[in-house]
């Protein structure tokens, strides 16, 4: 597929996913150009991205203003939203005023463009899931008030503006949900248990796991969710699609296959569970991979062996 003549806009550039998906579409030949505060976001993820004539960067909180942009758009990205824990109790405010406020603009320059509008959204609306694995029409099982609730309830307001907009403007939207994923671009010390797992296994410090360890996720490399995500935007269809791996291990096992993966020295210690930590998460694809023949490529050793090279090479 050739996107030449095509422009995007990636919204949160600099970060992790963003940046992957940036470079996939340049890649393509589309013009790409990204927004990003670096709030989360890090100036390494666009170095590379920079060396291409058709990416264009502008440093911006896009919930205060997004630049004036002369160009034609065709597909909008929003993608800005930090989504790691760490995150939701360190800069709660900006996560709620990204995916509100930022959404509400991103849509409005969608609207002004004609452009096709496709919101980030995730796994996290489905909060402690009480349905498993997690289909789309599964309503969630969210705490409002709970840590977790500046990034699980603004994703649930995106979806609602998402939805609102395209109702009553008919605008031409999409809403991917996306599950736990990996790969090289990831902080360091982004708190989440991929990047910590892997760092300490590197340093030969225990890995920590956290509560006992039996709650599970579905891990997905970073490739795949980049083609589960086109695939949504190229699809014809409005209503949100889980994206992710269903391949499901508890936090115990990840550990040990760290561990043994990466052949480290490592030993297991346990810490207190975090609040409102869900127990259960893995997404069910049929309604992506009906649409499309979506089916995820890399598995987990070879995924956690490439982010290792990564943190390695930092
Ligand atoms: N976790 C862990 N040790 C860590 C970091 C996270 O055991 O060093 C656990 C966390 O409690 C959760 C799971 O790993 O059960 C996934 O956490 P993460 O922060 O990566 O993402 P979440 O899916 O909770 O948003």
């Amino acid at each position: 597929m050739s996107l030449e003549g095509k422009t995007i806009l990636v919204a949160g550039a600099a970060g992790f996913v963003p940046s992957h998906l940036s470079e996939y579409y340049l890649s393509l030949g589309a013009k790409v150009i990204g927004l990003d505060n670096f709030i989360t976001g890090s100036p390494g993820n666009i170095e590379k991205l920079k060396e291409n004539n058709n990416f264009k960067f502008f440093e911006c909180n896009i919930y205060e203003s997004i630049p004036e942009l002369t160009e034609k758009i065709d597909y909008v990205f929003s993608l800005a939203s930090p989504a790691s824990p760490i995150d939701f109790s360190e800069i709660p405010l900006e996560i709620m005023r990204v995916n509100s406020e930022g959404t509400l603009k991103l849509l409005n320059l969608s609207l002004e463009k004609g452009a096709r509008f496709l919101e980030a959204s995730t796994s996290e609306v489905y909060g402690d899931p009480k349905e498993h694995p997690q289909k789309e029409s599964y309503l969630g099982h969210v705490n409002p008030i709970g840590p977790r609730s500046c990034y699980d309830e603004s994703k649930r307001f995106a979806e609602a503006l998402t939805m609102s907009f395209h109702r009553k403007f008919a605008l031409d939207t999409r809403i991917v949900r996306i599950f736990n994923t990996y790969g090289p671009g990831m902080r360091p010390n982004d708190g989440r248990v991929i990047p910590n797992f892997i760092n300490q296994a590197l340093k030969g410090e225990d890995l920590t796991v956290y509560g006992d360890g039996s709650q599970t996720r579905s891990f997905c490399y970073v490739s795949d969710l980049v083609q589960a995500i086109h695939l949504v935007m190229f699809g014809d269809d409005p209503t949100p699609f889980n994206c992710g791996n269903p391949g499901e291990v508890t936090i115990l096992e990840c550990a040990q296959q760290i561990i043994k993966v990466l052949n480290s020295s490592s030993k297991i210690s346990f810490r207190d569970l975090p609040e409102d930590d869900p127990k259960k998460r893995r997404p069910d694809l049929t309604k992506l991979k009906n649409m499309s023949g979506y089916a995820p490529k890399v598995p987990f050793a070879e995924g956690i062996i490439k982010t290792a090279e990564f943190f390695k090479n930092l």
